[in-house]
């Protein structure tokens, strides 16, 4: 049974649906958080929110697009009206959709940059406010990704984005440490989720290369990363800011053939 660490503490994930963000959401429940779970629409994220109701916990379900200002405006009050001011923010929602550079799009780079990036300033925005007016501190997690260290051909929208995310975590990380509000990221390597099914099956994305040119030998799974988010979350990493955490079996590390 997992400890409640986080009793009384007061969640926001976005992407809460499935995948990563849906493990994070309920790791969080799990240690004793309430957690508002975001997804484009409130019915998505109704299975979430029932899996963690069943198991005793306190959760509810938001549709929001996170790219869209007032659209977070409205949701951070709703959540802040029904179980309080926001403790813990997870910035997880996000979308991959490769493009070769002589084809890509204007429409592709920019909803990668305003769904992966625009949205964890905008979400950052409005839960460090609620932070700073409750006085407690708080953290926020960005779900970055290696790919915005590492460069991956035909995702240049989508590793921009993330690179953004890593370094607006550390911009936010030294501005808002005097409302003792730590900001830092997560960058997960490949985690089998439906984003990575579904690029595998669309044959943009090759699953056993990839296993076999991770060290470990293998796909990170949701639990990999939910772990992580719950240690960053935790009051042991308390002088932990601004930081980057690669979870990725080795892959950023690995420079041979
Ligand atoms: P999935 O595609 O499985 O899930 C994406 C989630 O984001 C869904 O909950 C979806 O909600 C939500 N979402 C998408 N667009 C929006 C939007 N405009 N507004 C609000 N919510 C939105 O992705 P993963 O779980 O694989 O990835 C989660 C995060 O982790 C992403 O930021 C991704 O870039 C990152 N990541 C993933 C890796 C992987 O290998 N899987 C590796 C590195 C990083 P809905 O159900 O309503 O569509």
């Amino acid at each position: 049974m997992t400890a409640k660490t986080l009793n009384g503490k007061i969640a926001l994930v976005t992407g809460a649906s499935r995948g990563i963000g849906k493990g994070i959401a309920i790791a969080l429940a799990n240690a004793g958080a309430q957690v508002a779970c975001i997804a484009t629409k409130a019915e998505n994220a109704a299975e979430v929110v029932a899996m963690i109701q069943a198991e005793g916990g306190v959760a509810i379900a938001l549709g929001c697009k996170v790219e869209n200002g007032s659209a977070v405006t409205a949701t951070f009050a709703e959540v802040e009206k029904e179980l309080g001011a926001v403790d813990i923010l997870v910035n997880n929602a996000g979308i991959s959709q490769p493009q070769p550079l002589l084809k890509m799009t204007e429409e592709n780079w920019n909803a990668h940059m305003d769904i992966n990036a625009k949205s964890v300033f905008l979400c950052s925005q409005a839960a460090i406010r609620q932070m700073k007016a409750a006085g407690n501190g708080g953290c926020v997690i960005n779900i970055g990704s290696i790919v915005g260290q590492n460069a991956i051909p035909q995702t240049l929208s989508y590793c921009t984005s993330k690179a953004a995310v890593e370094h607006m975590t550390r911009v936010m990380a030294v501005e808002c440490a005097k409302y003792k509000v730590r900001v830092n990221c997560i960058a997960p390597g490949y985690i089998r989720t439906e984003m990575i099914e579904q690029l595998a099956a669309d044959g943009k994305l090759a699953a056993e290369a990839i296993e076999k040119r991770t060290p470990q030998r293998r796909m990170g799974s949701v639990d990999d990363i939910a772990a992580a988010v719950l240690f960053v979350a935790s009051p042991g990493a308390g002088f932990m800011t601004g930081a980057t955490l690669n979870i990725d079996g080795g892959w950023t590390a690995y420079g041979y053939l």
